[in-house]
């Protein structure tokens, strides 16, 4: 048993003084105490604690090119240039690469308090097409790196079959990633199996985009496996998508898929950018997270998501980092309400009518519903949960005099990182002082990668 004494948290009712949490043995909350003082058996956190945050949606390979593409080549520069950019580091990966990206990528994101990952593992072959000897190789070793960071991670292996709506076959750049449908399900069994073993490992489902499957393959694959599996899928991030959806089908992405689809509170609609009102209506009836990725969204030029509008209308918005553009809460969640101002020309949008403070609610709310989407027991600290805990730095100048209720506000809006402490995955300390003891090791393995595949003559 495991006690930790904090003198605040934050609790799902709000802020709580003198709290300690008694762990099970699984780094689990059995019971909270609130408004008693810490005795000799309590290990003391050094701040007001809040529950880790989930990045409900990663490319852990993408980081490679994350500040690479940003030179302007050519006038019509998009989301499909930068894709292109994507392909060329993800063929150039080996094994070996592969590992040393994600366990560097998953130790940034623990620095930044995301203490879980949403892992949308797309990349799968050897890079001339072929299966590996062992066909769930790279998935296994995202596993690896994510057990030797610390972090929690839900392996979201990607069915990826076609290169455009209707079937279409794939492109020589993606032949890294396309299995049948009975190849996908033995690539599952085996994340699966490998999860099984691993306390802070789930496993979920995932589907690339409509433009890389089809309701057929779709519906085999959820007939094949367990029902309660979170559903991953992109929809909506580019208006060209919307175009060549509407050409094929008639109907706009997320129309076809809430009428083709039986999307509901399993499934996980990543970005959703692009909604028509009668959508808007359509996922506030069927219940899915949004999983929206607001750093990357501007970075490719996607648009914004109509957030502000689907938070009044209760649909779950959680938050990933997706390109891994930016590894940090703080700038995450400030650019999903930037967004909202930008747009709208007012402040103050993502609130609800019980809860003002803007800061406070944006990471309520994207914790819960990234626990929701991706299967973990997270996202809140209350019985029952895992301890992912973020400490806040007490000392910090913006928040040293603050009162409980402006800490968030204060740390999201303007402190950013260096505000956070300590991070903490099933009670055990990951992150102190901003330092994970595999940090610079990480790094010095991630940097050949970085000129190998993006900087070799
Ligand atoms: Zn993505």
């Amino acid at each position: 048993m495991t006690r930790l004494h904090c003198s605040d948290a934050l609790l799902p009712d709000g802020w709580a003084r003198d709290v300690r949490l008694h762990l099970d043995a699984n780094g689990h909350i059995e019971r909270i105490e609130t408004d008693v003082a810490a005795e000799a058996a309590d290990e003391r956190l050094p701040g007001p604690a809040l529950p880790g945050m989930v990045n409900v949606h990663s490319h852990a390979f993408q980081r490679l090119i994350a500040g690479y593409t940003d030179i302007a080549e050519d006038p019509t520069d998009s989301f499909w240039s930068w894709r292109e950019a994507m392909y060329r580091a993800a063929l150039a990966l080996d094994a070996d690469a592969f590992e040393a990206v994600c366990r560097h990528v998953y130790i940034e994101m623990l620095r930044a308090g995301y203490t879980s990952v949403g892992e949308f593992h797309y990349v799968h072959h050897q890079p001339d097409g072929q299966p590996y000897p062992q066909a769930a190789e790279l998935g296994l070793r995202a596993l690896r790196a994510a057990d030797a960071s610390g972090i929690g991670v839900s392996m979201l292996p990607v069915l990826y079959r076609h290169s455009g709506f209707g079937a279409q076959p794939p492109t020589p750049g993606q032949r890294r990633f396309i299995h049948d449908v009975d190849a996908y399900l033995a690539l599952h069994a085996a994340l699966e199996e490998a999860t099984r073993s691993r306390p802070r490992a789930t496993m979920g489902i995932a589907f690339h985009s409509l433009r890389a499957t089809t309701a057929a393959d779709i519906t085999r694959v959820l007939a094949a496996l367990p029902g309660d599996l979170p559903v991953h899928i992109h929809v909506a991030e580019q208006q060209p998508e919307v175009d060549a959806c509407l050409e094929w089908s008639g109907q706009r992405p997320v129309a076809w898929l809430l009428d083709n689809l039986p999307v509901d509170g399993r499934w996980c609609l990543i970005h959703a950018t692009h909604l028509d009102d009668h959508e808007l209506a359509g996922l506030a009836e069927r219940g899915p997270v949004i999983g929206l990725c607001p750093t990357t969204e501007a970075n490719l030029g996607d648009g914004i998501a109509r957030a502000e509008e689907m938070a009044g209308r209760a649909v779950p918005l959680a938050i990933g980092s997706d390109s891994h553009v930016s590894l940090s809460v703080s700038e995450e969640l400030r650019w999903l309400e930037y967004g909202q101002r930008l747009v709208s020309g007012r402040r103050n949008r993502m609130t609800r009518p019980d809860q003002a403070i803007v800061g406070e609610q944006l990471y309520m709310s994207a914790a819960e519903a990234g626990a929701r989407a991706t299967g973990q027991p997270v996202g809140r600290i209350e019985a029952g949960r895992r301890a992912d805990l973020l400490v806040l730095d007490p000392d910090d100048p913006l928040l040293a005099a603050c009162p409980p209720a402006h800490r968030l506000n204060r740390w999201l809006f303007a402190a950013g990182e260096r505000a956070i402490r300590q991070v903490r995955v099933a009670g055990a300390t990951v992150v102190d002082d901003g330092h994970h003891p595999q940090a610079a090791e990480a790094a010095e393995a991630f940097h050949p990668v970085c000129r190998d595949v993006l900087y070799r003559e």
